[in-house]
């Protein structure tokens, strides 16, 4: 359509093939369960799915983001194509077996779980969520597991239960500078908010002898000013915050918030280089970044070998 044609030409991508591809998306059918590559219609599908730079399959870096709870999210972030209800349907109990199940059969090295937000559960999700992980973890222990979690309404009990479940990579994701956070997220959240979240994974992760990867990620071209963006990274830094990835913010559909401009691919870079000098351990920048874009072959092939 006119609208995607009007994108500039850094902004596309191939279209996926092979088979590690077809075989994990029948599995996902037949269980019910649901990726945020496809929901989001993630343009890097064919590389993270396919593993390596090239696409190349049966790499171990090869990644896919499952996403938990439903398909259905109790918050109305204004960027974000996801379903929202203040009623989704209950959440399914065999979710964690089924999802372990089938993550153990991909072959994959690195696997990435989110969810909606489920402000309608007492514990925002967090127990279901962390008993994914750890039956992941006991039915293949090699697969490296990232959580891109809900803020839970900062509750550190529930923060506690996911960061402490066998998890290797905490990520919450501020998503903009703290100015932008009202247009951009739901009333529900702000910027303090999840930076304590991911401050606090660090601590208690740390305190038990097994510390985490905190990861964020933020979307650029939302309203953003550079100052706020240095001023966000350095509040993330002092929050012990590990990784940081930028994207370009794509507008879902005519009722998603407009895209402010388009960042070129020379000021990714210039972003990239500006988060390493500042500390961080890994910054991955680009256009199509998103928030677990190729995420398994960096860790794989360089934290967490
Ligand atoms: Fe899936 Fe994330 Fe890769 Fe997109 S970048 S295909 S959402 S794993
Ligand atoms: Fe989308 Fe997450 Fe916001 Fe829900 S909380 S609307 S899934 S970005």
């Amino acid at each position: 359509n006119s609208n995607i044609q009007r994108l500039p030409s850094h902004l596309k991508a191939k279209i996926p093939t092979g088979s590690s591809f077809a075989a994990i998306k029948k599995d996902l059918r037949g269980l019910g369960l649901h990726t945020v590559c496809e929901e989001a219609r993630c343009p890097n599908i064919g590389e993270c799915w396919g593993g390596g730079k090239d696409g190349v399959e049966g790499k171990r870096g090869a990644t896919a983001t499952i996403m938990l709870m439903g398909d259905t999210c109790t918050r109305g972030c204004r960027f974000c194509s996801i379903k929202t209800s203040r009623t989704p349907p209950p959440l399914d109990p065999h979710e964690p077996e089924n999802t372990a199940e089938a993550i153990s059969r991909w072959g994959l090295g690195y696997i990435v779980l989110t969810s909606v937000d489920r402000d309608d559960l007492a514990d925002g999700g967090a127990k279901h969520i962390a008993e994914t992980i750890s039956k992941i973890k006991q039915k293949a222990p090699h697969i490296l597991v990232e959580a891109l979690t809900p803020d839970f309404g900062g509750s550190e009990e529930q923060v506690k239960h996911v960061a402490l479940s066998g998890l290797d990579v905490f990520a919450h994701n501020v998503e903009t500078v703290e100015r932008c956070t009202p247009f951009v997220r739901d009333r529900r959240a702000n910027f303090e908010q999840s930076l304590r979240v991911l401050e606090y994974a660090k601590r208690v992760s740390t305190e038990q002898g097994k510390e985490l990867i905190t990861k964020t990620s933020i979307m650029l071209g939302v309203g953003e000013e550079e100052d706020e963006v240095v001023e966000a990274l350095r509040r993330l830094r002092e929050a012990q915050v590990d990784v940081v990835t930028f994207g370009q913010y794509m507008r879902p559909t005519k009722r998603h918030m407009k895209v402010t401009r388009y960042v070129t691919p020379a000021e990714f870079d210039t972003w990239r280089l500006k988060a390493e000098q500042m500390g961080f351990l890994y910054v991955a920048s680009g256009p199509l970044v998103r928030s677990s874009y190729k995420a398994g072959e960096f860790f794989l092939e360089n934290v967490l070998k």
